[in-house]
């Protein structure tokens, strides 16, 4: 995403543009993982003519999230709180609770379960959660070098 773009992102919500702000907003536009306050702030000061302080970090994740440009959720597995751009079309993620690597998976497998969710209980679906959690091939090896002793 180049700045004309974030710009017109920021003007269509209401966003006042800011460095900081764009900063933040193309830093999670380049991630295709969710990433916590405390790794966004730890990115954006490794450029030297940054000096922006994890409050405001906070506070512009805040914005992001309540005008609907980003996902807050808390996939991380230290409890930490996550965000990520909201691609419209919504996605789930792979969770490895070894390692706590976070893989998005293509596609939604409930949008057919919502469709005759829908039909049977006459609700106005708005939003669902799914995230798998399980161990990724890297940790299930070293998983089984331990098993066998090694
Ligand atoms: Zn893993
Ligand atoms: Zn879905």
């Amino acid at each position: 995403m180049d700045i004309n773009k974030a710009k017109d992102v920021f003007r269509r919500s209401g966003i006042k543009f800011s460095q900081q702000r764009l900063q933040i907003f193309l830093l999670l536009n380049n991630k295709n993982e969710p990433i916590s306050a405390d790794d966004i702030y730890l990115e954006l000061i490794k450029g030297e003519s940054n000096n922006i302080n994890i409050s405001t970090v906070y506070r512009i994740l805040g914005l992001f999230t309540k005008k609907g440009l980003v996902l807050k959720s808390n996939l991380n597995i230290d409890g930490k709180a996550t965000f990520e751009i909201n691609h419209r079309d919504h996605r789930h993620h792979l969770i490895c609770i070894q390692c706590g690597k976070i893989v998005p998976i293509s596609g939604c497998p409930l949008k057919e379960y919502e469709r005759s969710l829908i039909k049977k209980t006459n609700y106005l679906i708005l939003e669902h959660n799914l995230e798998i959690r399980g161990i990724c091939p890297e940790c299930q090896k070293i998983r089984e070098s331990k098993d066998i002793g090694i």
